[in-house]
């Protein structure tokens, strides 16, 4: 709690909360702090991370501390250094986990725990970061307009959809993590003749967000769109925008590959931070996230996929379809992350179909 008794780091909260987009700031303490707590950096959604924290601090009595902010989190826990009061960097996509381990701000975890609970291929092989929840990337098809039930990657860049796919920007994390597999699958060449073929099948040039995208398909713009799967539950049930659970209702989601190398996958997980000052109770917190009970929280919540053997997917996940996620190791896809990008930009992906 250090960096709230001194004035010295008030005073720095504030200035963090005048630097970043803050969704909400670590709350401050109460008095007499020797109750054992946890500072947590997060870029996820208060709605989706603090019930995991609650449940925590209900089990075992440790305050958790949060701090929302988007993707600089990095940056920042790199310039605060040795005085960092983050314990642990809570985020989505397997390429901030590797920026974060690449940019000196993570130190290995040693867990049985989390080694038994989360498989391999969702875990840095030097225990830097680990994965929490996955999530798959999928295809958003027109329930009208696609009479079939199964799609592969290849078929994507088959002409006969020439003109009907939407897509965010190439990119985007989601779509460069996608790409990757690609690239670590097929080959540089190989994955750049499919990415070539890919933008020549899109509907319009990349724009807006994946729910953005399922619109398209909703509106007749698209018959296919990429897209997350917890996006589909968040529609599905968004009382206050009523208007995308029609959008949901158009679509039909397909697994890339379900039948061949599997479906692409990423994870939201977390760094455990290189001068974490309450090291001890941060290992606890990671390994209560990887725990069954976690984990279903997880799965309830977001609509995401729990990692742990075992920790079923929820009802409304499950009803569309099984999973069945690519074994590609996630640091293999992290690995081909720059190599995607830069095919992205040969391409010209993003100057749209025709380009
Ligand atoms: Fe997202």
């Amino acid at each position: 709690m250090r960096f709230f008794v001194r004035s010295a780091v008030r005073s720095g909260v504030l200035a963090l909360a005048a630097a970043l987009p803050i969704a909400g700031t670590l709350p401050i303490a109460a008095t007499g702090a020797s109750a054992a707590e946890v500072n947590v950096y997060t870029t996820r959604e208060p709605g989706l991370i603090q019930p995991l924290f609650d449940a925590f601090t209900a089990e075992t009595g440790t305050k958790v501390n949060v701090l929302f902010g988007k993707s600089e989190l990095v940056e920042r826990i790199a310039a605060e250094g040795a005085n960092s009061p983050a314990d642990l960097l809570i985020t989505v996509n397997v390429g901030t986990l590797k920026r974060a381990k690449d940019a000196g701000i993570t130190q290995p975890v040693v867990s049985d725990t989390i080694n038994a609970n989360i498989p391999a291929q969702y875990r840095d092989a030097e225990g830097h970061w680990t994965g929490l929840s996955q999530r798959a990337r999928v295809i958003y098809a027109s329930r009208d307009r696609v009479p079939q039930d199964e799609i592969t990657y290849v078929e994507l860049a088959d002409p006969k959809w020439r003109g009907k796919i939407c897509t965010r920007s190439g990119q985007h994390p989601y779509n460069i993590g996608m790409f990757a597999a690609q690239v670590a699958h097929e080959g540089d060449e190989e994955a750049k003749a499919w990415l070539a073929g890919l933008r020549d099948n899109l509907a319009r040039k990349p724009t807006g967000n994946d729910r953005a995208q399922a619109k398209g398909v909703y509106a007749g713009e698209c018959d296919l769109a990429v897209g997350n799967t917890y996006y589909m539950g968040l529609m599905q049930t968004n009382e206050d925008e009523p208007e995308q659970k029609e959008w949901a209702k158009s679509l039909k989601i397909l697994f890339p590959d379900a039948e061949g190398r599997g479906t692409h996958v990423n994870i939201s997980g977390a760094v455990l931070a290189r001068n974490a000052p309450n090291k001890d109770e941060a290992i606890r917190l990671l390994e209560y996230l990887t725990s069954d009970e976690a984990q279903k929280i997880y799965a309830e919540v977001n609509f995401e996929y729990p990692l742990k053997d075992g920790v079923a997917a929820s009802e409304i996940v499950s009803s569309w379809g099984a999973l069945n996620p690519d074994p590609l190791p996630l640091a293999d896809v992290a690995e081909a992350q720059a190599r995607a990008s830069e095919l992205v930009d040969q391409v010209g992906y993003d100057a749209g179909p025709g380009s």
